[in-house]
């Protein structure tokens, strides 16, 4: 007789903890389904659940907009992958994520951010925090010194990063950061879209919250919009968010839940392509006659490399910026001439893309308008390479 408790099955309860992220995100957890044994974990649409003659919910599941099992097993992966004591919230885009943390605070809370941050999230907290009692101090997180008398101790509730920082590509030392942000009563949120947890794990190094928009190479497909975020701890401030969630209806669909954890199974092996790629092509771009700067934290001369080499690992994500030595005419045309870069906005995908990214920013974005923001995909580098330098030289009349 087994123990009443005990699984029927070795596998019932996934693969035992102990093994790497890889191993354990390749196998999605490594869960089987009780009834079929299947290896991939159903889709579950249902919008509602039977309630037991007792009254109870047995399964633990009432109704599908608080929560639901197929977001729960793509949550769990997450969760594993930054190491979450609290676990992980899917919502249905990266900026639900970010704004419910913002939506947890209080009014007359002071909030630090970062100049170099996704322009929308900026954009938005300039509009809604007055509106929310929140007061605002922008500042460049990558100087610790400049971060630290940002701080208003007893008043800064949160302090707000985002490392390596869009479209600049700034690195901020989260160790520092969490440092500075704790011994000032305030929590340390990061938005580490564009590190991906195969290469930062922000809660190792102190952060309270970590931020992903899924959208990008959490699902790496261009065909899903959606948003994480993972906890170190299940304290009020947690518990708030995931209130926020379920009260404003920001969860994730289940289907997108099932296509980003199918997504999850391979990122260990896109985020490696893609940074190396990244990186092969930082090096290269940085000879080219018709790029006068490129922004990139594996570059050994990158003012954020120090920094990067300390909290990166296995590369320095897949996203570059070059500035075109013939200024914004010159990397407009430059972008109108690739064959094989996709021009358009987002990042992460297996498709390598291709932004101006001034002409999205606008007015009072620290973007240069010499900038190209590179995306890398998982394309031959040799074939990305080529088609930038045609497209480089025709734009400059070569
Ligand atoms: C895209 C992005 C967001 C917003 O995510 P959505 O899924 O588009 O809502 C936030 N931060 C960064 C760094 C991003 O790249």
């Amino acid at each position: 007789m087994s123990e009443p408790n005990a699984p029927q099955r070795d596998t019932d309860t996934g693969t035992p903890a102990g093994f790497s992220r890889r191993s354990l995100a390749a196998q999605a957890m490594g869960r089987i389904e009780p009834e079929t044994r299947a290896v991939v974990m159903p889709l579950h649409l249902s919008t509602t659940f039977i309630r037991d003659p007792d009254n109870g919910y047995s399964s633990g599941y009432c109704y599908a907009r608080p929560d639901n099992a197929t977001v729960r097993e793509a949550e769990s992966v997450l969760a594993m992958l930054e190491g979450a004591e609290a676990g992980a919230l899917l919502f249905g885009s990266g900026m639900a994520a970010a704004t419910a943390v913002f939506g947890a605070l209080e009014p007359g809370d002071h909030v630090v951010a970062g100049t170099v941050m996704y322009w929308a999230l900026k954009r938005w907290l300039r509009e809604e925090a007055p509106r929310r009692g929140l007061t605002l101090t922008f500042v460049e997180t990558d100087d610790t010194e400049a971060l630290r008398a940002a701080i208003e101790p007893g008043r800064t509730k949160l302090v707000w990063i985002e490392t390596p920082g869009n479209p600049l590509w700034t690195v901020t030392d989260i160790a520092a950061a969490a440092e500075i942000a704790h011994a000032a009563g305030a929590r340390l949120a990061v938005d580490s879209t564009a590190a991906s947890p195969v290469h930062t794990r922000p809660l190792e190094l102190g952060a309270d919250i970590v931020m992903h928009s899924g959208t990008k190479i959490l699902n790496g497909h261009s065909d899903v919009v959606a948003g994480v975020l993972a906890g170190a701890k299940a304290d009020a401030f947690w518990e708030r968010i995931r209130g926020i969630r379920a009260g404003s209806g920001g969860i994730l669909g289940p289907f997108e839940a099932y296509l980003l954890m199918r997504s999850l199974r391979t990122l260990h092996l896109r985020a490696a392509a893609q940074s190396a790629g990244a990186l092969r092509l930082a090096e290269r771009l940085s000879l080219h006659p018709h790029v006068s700067h490129v922004l990139y934290p594996g570059l050994p001369d990158d003012p954020g490399h120090a920094v990067a080499r300390r909290q990166m690992q296995d590369g320095f994500g897949f996203m570059l910026s070059i500035r075109v030595a013939g200024g914004e005419a010159g990397a407009i045309a430059t972008a109108a001439r690739v064959r094989l870069w996709k021009r358009a906005t987002s990042l992460g995908g297996v498709e390598s893309l291709i932004e101006h990214r001034a002409s999205v920013e606008g007015p009072g974005s620290p973007c240069p308008p010499d900038l190209l923001r590179l995306s890398t995909g998982i394309e031959d580098t040799g074939d990305l390479y080529d088609d930038l330098d045609q497209a480089l030289r025709g734009a400059h009349g070569d």
